[in-house]
């Protein structure tokens, strides 16, 4: 299966064997990687990743007074 790489389409790299697929793919056609998911799972992931940084940076910017 041949995707062409122009078409107007968005894709994305499968990172399994390099082909593009399209965006709306969840599966890679060629090689079958299975693309994660990017819901709001990913999402919340970010804010967690976030908030906790900033947990940690808070204080310590307090005790630099
Ligand atoms: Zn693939």
């Amino acid at each position: 299966m041949k995707i062409d790489p122009h078409a107007k389409f968005p894709t994305r790299e499968c990172p399994g064997c390099a082909v593009e697929v399209p965006a709306n793919e969840n599966r890679c056609p060629v090689c079958g990687y299975e693309f994660p998911a990017r819901g709001p799972l990913h999402r919340n992931l970010v804010w967690l990743v976030l908030l906790m940084l900033a947990l940690l940076l808070i204080p310590l910017l307090l005790s630099m007074r």
